[in-house]
């Protein structure tokens, strides 16, 4: 699972608020100058204009006196009306462009003064005009004319053009300089609005960078975070099956120490298969002892792919291998044979775990299923294929001490114990059918002397080869077992007195020419003496029978040895 990140916090961070509150101060200080550079500008136009205006009326005061003053001397040199009518057309104009003057100069005292002095003396020139057209009007052309030689009129009227020149020349410095300040605060306006917007542009652009940034940040973050929550999920629930497992796993070791028998072990074998894998199915094999055929013991849910009940060690890679050998569809898997595998889906699987513990070769628990097979179900069936296999051994090994501890170590016969455990099963058997059951003591004559002659250890191997004549003279289903030091007992279930009887001369001819090789000397043979004792006449317990039959052996002895006796026929 990978580590939790957290967030590394981004290095503008502390710097985004103030960036932000500069940026809108900047943009409200870009519409407070534009504001106010706005109104600057409507200033300079307007005193852009106002110089316009002052020009434009100096010019007209200009014109409109020379208009007076050439229609006054007109009518005073040529007495034509028209140009009386004209003049006076002209003068009221004259007169007010004058007034005008004087007022659209209040803003600068001294173009004023220059515009006061214009009017003083443009009402002077107009009020000796009009006094020479009086003259003319009321004396006659001739006197105006004469009157119109002495009047200062060329002198006044350059003085007025003078003046307006004054006027005109300081106005139109004034013009230069508003337009130049009209440039000035045009260009400052247009630098100061680009650069007002520009700024808190780049200003945005880097917080809206740094946010883009954050954001994708975040939502990496997040995804991770979720992918995480997800891994975390997944192993939870990994952890809750892998602890589930444990259990059953624990559970079955401890059912298994428990089973008396392989038959109960491969029955808890199956339960615990069907509980961790359900859709799995299979079989339980063991090696037969001769080790050349694996044969199926138990099978287990539903095989998808069937497998041979019989076959030989050959046949399976896990066991030729001595290691799991799993399986799946497709070309690159190597199939065992015992396996029918045309029935093998798309995602069927088979998988062969030997069991095998201390070194030795156990059997084979095979598996197969046609969904499933991970690494996971893998390692539960190798879990349990390993706890079977150290069941399998204990079971053998306990087996083993328990057939042990019934026969007897020299003569490999059974001892007194498996016969006083088995004599009465089988007595009341007979006793359950209504048949009869007997029983032979038997004892070797004379062994005393035999050990005395020879030595205990031929006496020992005389033992040997009187049991293996006992056994090779009884049935399978007749239990043989050495009672004690020389002594040996033989029940027949089923077998009559005379069956039994039959039976006792042939073991005691048999042991009569039963010899022993001992240190390259052949030695013996030497005799027996027999009792023979049968239910239901000589007894209906096991510890009866035992001793009629011991009575009717010490009578042999006492008869003569190398004998048998029958204990009914002798109580008789
Ligand atoms: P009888 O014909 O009356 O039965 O004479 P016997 O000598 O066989 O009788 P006894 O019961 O006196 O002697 C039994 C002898 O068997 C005594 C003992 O040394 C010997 N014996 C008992 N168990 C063993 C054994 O495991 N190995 C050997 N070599 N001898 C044994
Ligand atoms: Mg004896
Ligand atoms: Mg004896």
């Amino acid at each position: 699972m990978p580590p939790v990140t957290s967030a590394p916090s981004s290095r503008l961070r502390p710097y985004r608020m103030p960036a932000f509150i500069l940026s809108v101060v900047l943009l409200i200080c870009v519409g407070v100058a534009m504001v106010l550079s706005i109104r600057s500008f409507t200033r300079s136009t307007d005193l852009v204009e106002h110089s316009y205006q002052v020009i434009n009326t100096a010019e007209a005061i200009r014109s409109s006196a020379r208009s007076t003053e050439s229609d006054a001397r007109g009518y005073r040199l040529s007495g034509r009306d028209q140009l009386l009518a004209e003049y006076l057309a002209t003068f009221p104009a004259t007169r007010k462009a004058t007034s005008q003057l004087v007022v659209i100069t209040r803003d600068d005292p001294a173009q004023q003064t220059r515009a006061l002095e214009v009017e003083t003396l443009v009402e002077k020139r107009l009020a000796e005009l009009q006094r020479l057209i009086d003259i003319q009007r009321d004396q006659g052309i001739a006197e105006a004319q004469r009157e119109g030689l002495d009047s200062p009129g060329f002198g006044q009227m350059q003085q007025i053009n003078l003046l307006i020149d004054t006027v005109l020349t300081q106005e139109h410095h004034l013009l230069r300089e508003r337009r130049q300040t009209m440039a000035t605060l045009a260009a400052v306006t247009i630098a100061g609005v680009v650069a007002g917007i520009l700024l808190p542009l780049v200003l945005l652009g880097l917080l809206l960078g740094g946010l883009t940034r954050e954001n994708r940040r975040s939502l990496k973050l997040e995804r991770e975070a979720r992918s995480t929550m997800r891994e975390l999920a997944i192993s939870l629930e990994q952890r809750s099956r892998l602890s589930e497992q444990r259990r059953v796993l624990g559970a079955y070791a401890g059912i298994l120490q428990s089973c008396e028998n392989l038959n109960e072990a491969l029955n808890v074998t199956a339960e615990v298969i069907a509980q961790m894998l359900p859709t799995a199915g299979g079989r339980c094999y063991v090696l037969r002892s001769s080790l050349n055929q694996v044969e199926a013991l138990s099978r287990f849910g539903t095989e998808t792919v069937p497998s041979d009940s019989v076959w030989a060690p050959s046949a399976c890679w896990g066991l030729r291998r001595g290691q799991p050998h799993r399986s799946g569809h497709g070309p690159g898997n190597v199939y065992c044979s015992h396996l029918h595998i045309e029935d093998l889906g798309e995602n069927g699987w088979t998988l062969c775990v030997p069991l095998m513990a201390q070194g030795v070769s156990l059997g084979l628990l095979h598996v197969n299923g046609a969904t499933g097979g991970s690494s996971e179900d893998v390692q539960v069936v190798e879990a349990i294929a390993e706890q079977l296999s150290l069941a399998m051994i204990n079971l053998q090994l306990r087996e083993s001490l328990r057939v042990q501890s019934l026969r007897d170590p020299l003569t490999g016969l059974y001892n007194r114990r498996y016969l006083e455990e088995n004599t009465q099963r089988e007595l009341q058997r007979c006793q359950r059918r209504g048949l009869p059951l007997s029983v032979i003591m038997l004892d070797i004559d004379h062994f005393k002397r035999f050990n005395d002659e020879h030595g205990h250890a031929a006496g020992d191997a005389l033992l040997t080869a009187i049991a293996q004549t006992l056994q090779t003279h009884t049935r399978d289903e007749d239990i043989v077992c050495r009672y004690g030091g020389e002594e040996f007992t033989v029940v027949m279930p089923e077998a009559s007195s005379e069956d039994a009887q039959r039976r006792a001369e042939e073991i005691r001819s048999a042991i009569a020419t039963t010899t022993v090789v001992h240190l390259r000397k052949t030695l013996g043979p030497n005799t027996a003496s027999l009792g023979v004792a049968t239910y239901p006449f000589d007894g209906s317990t096991p510890a009866e029978l035992i001793g009629s039959a011991d009575t009717a052996l010490y009578r042999a002895k006492a008869e003569g040895r190398n004998r048998f006796v029958v204990h009914q026929l002798a109580r008789a």
